[in-house]
């Protein structure tokens, strides 16, 4: 029996599974790599801290069950949990957002640079003009 587990629920199946597979089946923490089933999806806190607030990928810890366990056993620090959070590959983040819903502001390049230009620039001298001097 688990009491704590409650705390962690809130996600649909379909959504938790979406989540256990955007890292790759590979629990947070341990850094093991598990079958679905064998996954859980973690709370970090109630409270909500800054990079919470608007981003709900920074709030959940995607973890095995034994891991799930220690963390609330333990328990393991909250700051060390925000820490797991901040250490994700760009790709998991970007994908953990993608499925709770969350878009970051669309970065918008600045208007003073053309990329036409640009492109033209690196293709000229690198992959064409090799291509003319080779041929
Ligand atoms: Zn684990
Ligand atoms: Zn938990």
């Amino acid at each position: 029996m688990d009491m704590q587990k409650n705390d962690c629920r809130g996600t649909s199946p379909v959504l938790e599974k979406k989540l256990k597979i955007a890292v790759e089946q590979t629990c947070e923490l341990c850094h093991e790599y598990f079958p679905v089933s064998f996954l859980e999806i973690h709370t970090i806190s109630r409270r909500t801290y800054k990079e919470m607030a608007r981003d709900p990928s920074a709030r959940i810890l995607i973890v095995c069950h034994t891991c799930h366990n220690h963390i609330h056993r333990l328990p393991v620090p909250v700051g060390k949990q925000r820490a797991l959070v901040k250490a994700r590959s760009f790709y998991i983040r970007r994908d953990l957002r993608r499925i709770l819903g969350y878009k970051p502001k669309p970065y918008r390049a600045p208007d003073d640079i053309n990329i036409p230009l640009v492109y033209d620039e690196y293709f000229g001298r690198y992959s064409w003009g090799s291509y003319r001097l080779s041929g």
